[in-house]
């Protein structure tokens, strides 16, 4: 019966030891065959997991090719070389990148527009290339803001096979994250935030302070339009009236019977004329007990039905001011909606006795930004 081989013993008989790499005191070496110069123990590999320590040796790959490619030099990444000619490229197994293929589906990437799950990306993304642990999907339009804080276009999305441990990061004030434990974060241990490095998911402790991206675009020339933002919010109104729907109702049904309007508001101690101006609006459906309705603007400010006026600007740029205020409201706000006015919002800030600047700091930003004064 023919043997059956895994890849790793097929590797293993392709292997021999290496050049480029140190040894080390007690059987580690270091590689240097790439940037990340892994340090391995014995019978550990690298990052590439083709270059192993087998008794204080590095093991490297030898005798074969996985993949040989001629193509014009232009499609290569080199600068000017040779223009028209050919170039020959082959490549062994492995890889030392580190792609992101070791996130769940659910796990949010930034957009300039909020965050998004990677598995929305690729589901919408309807061009695929099926590969043999997975599938490689081409998304159209879709931006992601990278480590950098810089908006870049997102180019493709992978779904890929993976059994095994998971390591679950739960970042202060942010969702929980699962990932593979080799997976890099950004992090580091200085609250100054110097010192950023590299950190696999399974070495990150408590003290550990992680780089989160953000647009790297400053506030300034932000302006919010506030009837944008609340375009989609229609709370329904009740609308006070001096009839009861009861009466209203019997008006109507007295009118059926042929009663007339004097007859009717002697009844209900009304005058006829009232009657009729009841039962003409029913008719044409406009005596409604409740409404329900839009931002309404006047003058370049917004504001409800029902609310007072002026209501609050229409623009609102984001400035220093209303930047702090939003800190604030993140870290000591809330909002609670009123049993009794059920289209009512109050906004809460909770500060302790020794808070006194952040409270007038408050209040002076939210008569300077809506006009209204807490
Ligand atoms: S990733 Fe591989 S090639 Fe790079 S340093 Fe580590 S062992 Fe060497």
């Amino acid at each position: 019966m023919a043997e059956t081989l895994t890849l790793e013993q097929v590797l293993s008989r392709l292997a021999r030891e290496g050049e480029l790499y140190e040894r080390l005191p007690e059987g580690r070496v270091r590689c240097y065959a790439c940037g990340h110069r892994c340090l391995i123990l014995p019978g550990q590999k690298g990052i590439c997991k083709v270059r192993w320590n087998e008794d204080g040796r590095l093991m490297v790959p030898t005798g074969y090719v996985a993949a040989l490619q001629l193509d014009p030099i232009e499609k290569k990444p080199f600068f000017h070389a040779y223009p028209g000619a050919r170039a020959l490229s082959f490549g062994m197994l492995g890889c030392d990148l580190h792609c992101s293929y070791c996130f769940r589906g659910d796990t949010p990437v930034l957009t300039p527009t909020g965050a998004v799950a990677i598995k929305a990306v690729f589901d919408e993304a309807s061009e695929a290339i099926v590969t043999p642990d997975g599938e490689i999907r081409f998304p159209q339009g879709v931006q992601v803001i990278t480590a950098s804080g810089a908006v870049r276009r997102g180019t493709k999305a992978f779904s890929h096979a993976y059994r095994g441990p998971l390591s679950v990061i739960q970042p202060m004030y942010l969702p929980a994250i699962r990932c593979t434990p080799d997976h890099r974060w950004l992090a580091t241990t200085d609250p100054g935030g110097g010192g950023v490095e590299d950190v696999r998911a399974a070495d990150l402790t408590p003290n550990h302070f992680l780089l989160v991206p953000k647009p790297s675009f400053g506030g300034e020339g932000i302006i919010l339009d506030v009837t944008d933002l609340l375009k989609h919010v229609t709370p329904t109104f009740a609308i006070p009236r001096s009839l009861s729907e009861q009466e209203t109702r019997g008006i109507m049904e007295a009118s059926e019977r042929g009663e007339s309007s004097r007859a009717i508001g002697a009844r209900l101690g009304r005058d006829p004329s009232y009657i009729r101006h009841v039962r003409s609006k029913v008719r044409r459906g406009r005596w409604v007990y409740e409404k329900t309705h839009g931002i309404m603007i006047e003058e370049e400010r917004v504001r409800f039905p029902n609310e007072r006026r002026p209501g609050i600007p229409r623009f609102l740029p984001l400035d220093k001011t209303f930047a702090r205020l939003l800190g604030f409201y993140c870290a000591e706000g809330s909002v609670i909606r009123s049993k009794n006015r059920p289209n009512s919002l109050d906004l809460v800030f909770s500060f302790g006795h020794s808070e006194e600047a952040a409270r007038k700091e408050i209040k002076h930003s939210l008569q300077l930004l809506f006009g209204v004064h807490p």
